[in-house]
């Protein structure tokens, strides 16, 4: 079927990029549906306090599993959904999950929160603030607990209504993280301008570590101006205890990676959460460290 739609591509003014535009086309029919019928999933992955070896939260993943093409990864439609006006149904269905996980993680472990990633669009959409906040209110969560992670391009493509859009949101308790940070056009400016509680460093900075002395510099530049404001240092892409003892010694306090945890279902993290408390976990988090 794919082959077909390419041929019946009937313009030549399209880059050799956009071929697929009748795929994407036939992609986006899809999400619709499958946001309609629930068949999108996010799954969580561990953010932990590396000094402490203690989660502090999960982030959401988007996971679709599709019923003929099988799984399908985020990049392979977050792009494509964020050139549509899909993207606020699906940010509202992220939303929506969030929440549910957060009320099902509640009970038994109330200080954790889950970060959710917002492409840059939705910060103008009309009413966000308010769909936000009234979906904390009744489902009775503290906003503390909600995390909106950004990437740089959110926040320099429109920087006065992401601005406006942020504080509000700050003002009501939810932290703002910068995500991929040092992946695009990273400028320090929006890190004055902006409500930010957290920086994320990009995995590519991350997955050589222990090899490279730049990023190594890079981590302990962060950590010291992150220490310094007051903000969180999480790195990405953790992978190896190698990898996260160097993050230790360099004083990034938080990470995140298929080293210390998979993105898994809720079920899943539930369960891994009591394993890590048990200490019964596969030891891929670093013993507490000595005061
Ligand atoms: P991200 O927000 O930077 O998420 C981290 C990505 O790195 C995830 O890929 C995660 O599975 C992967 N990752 C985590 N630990 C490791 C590691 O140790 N090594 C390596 N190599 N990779 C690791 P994923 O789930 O494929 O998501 C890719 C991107 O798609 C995300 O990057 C995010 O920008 C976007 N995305 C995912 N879910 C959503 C969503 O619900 N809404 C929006 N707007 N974007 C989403
Ligand atoms: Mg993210
Ligand atoms: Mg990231
Ligand atoms: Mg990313």
């Amino acid at each position: 079927a794919k082959r077909n739609l390419d041929k019946v591509m009937l313009y030549d003014d399209l880059e050799p990029g956009s071929t697929n535009i009748l795929d994407r086309m036939v992609l986006m029919g899809e999400m619709e549906l499958a946001l309609e019928r629930g068949d999108i999933q996010w799954h969580l992955q561990p953010k932990v306090d590396l000094a402490a070896s203690r989660p502090t939260g999960f982030e959401a993943l988007a996971r679709w599993r599709h019923s003929r093409f099988g799984p399908i990864a985020p990049d392979a439609f977050i792009t494509a959904i964020e050139g549509s006006k899909l993207i606020w149904p699906f940010t509202l269905a992220t939303i929506d999950a969030a929440l549910g996980h957060l009320q099902r993680l509640g009970p038994t472990h109330p200080h954790l929160s889950i970060s959710v990633n917002v492409s840059a669009r939705v910060l103008q959409q009309p009413g966000l603030v308010e769909h936000v906040i009234q979906k904390l209110d009744s489902a009775g969560i503290d906003p503390r607990r909600l995390v909106l992670e950004l990437t740089e391009t959110a926040l320099i493509s429109n920087p006065s209504q992401a601005r406006k859009v942020l504080d509000e949101l700050a003002t009501r308790g939810i932290d703002l993280s910068i995500d991929d940070f040092g992946a695009g056009f990273t400028s320090f400016g929006y890190l004055r301008d902006f409500m930010v509680r957290e920086i994320k460093i990009d995995k590519s900075y991350i997955l050589n570590l222990t090899e490279r002395s730049f990023d190594q510099s890079l981590v302990t530049c962060l950590a010291v101006f992150c220490e310094a404001r007051g903000l969180r240092l999480v790195a990405e892409g953790v992978e190896t205890p190698e990898c996260l003892a160097r993050l230790l010694e360099l004083g990034c306090r938080y990470g995140q990676g298929y080293g210390i945890g998979r993105p898994m279902t809720i079920d899943a993290a539930l369960t891994w959460i009591v394993e890590q408390e048990a200490g019964a976990g596969d030891g891929a988090l670093a013993p507490p460290l000595e005061d």
